[in-house]
């Protein structure tokens, strides 16, 4: 987790802000598609892309990368909703 500064100090509380610092702004993303290529076998089963040179086999390896596939769709709809 990034540092932080407390929004508010007294002698029985502190308020912290944890929302990213670009929580609430408009972002725009500008991409260009590099290439677009039929998903792998492997790919199908695990049920996400991999990157270049991944060919893990291992399940336990795929849950942990659905899990920070998910907070990065979480991010991106919260880019979304703005
Ligand atoms: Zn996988």
């Amino acid at each position: 987790m990034a540092g932080f500064q407390p929004d508010d100090v007294n002698p029985t509380e502190i308020l912290v802000d944890f929302n990213h610092p670009l929580a609430g702004e408009t972002l725009h993303f500008v991409v260009t598609v590099a290439a677009v290529r039929e998903a792998t076998p492997q790919e199908i089963a695990h049920g996400h892309p991999h990157h270049e040179g991944c060919e893990h086999e291992c399940e336990d390896e795929c849950e942990e990368e659905e899990e920070d596939e998910e907070e990065d769709e979480h991010e991106e709809e919260e880019k979304e909703k703005v």
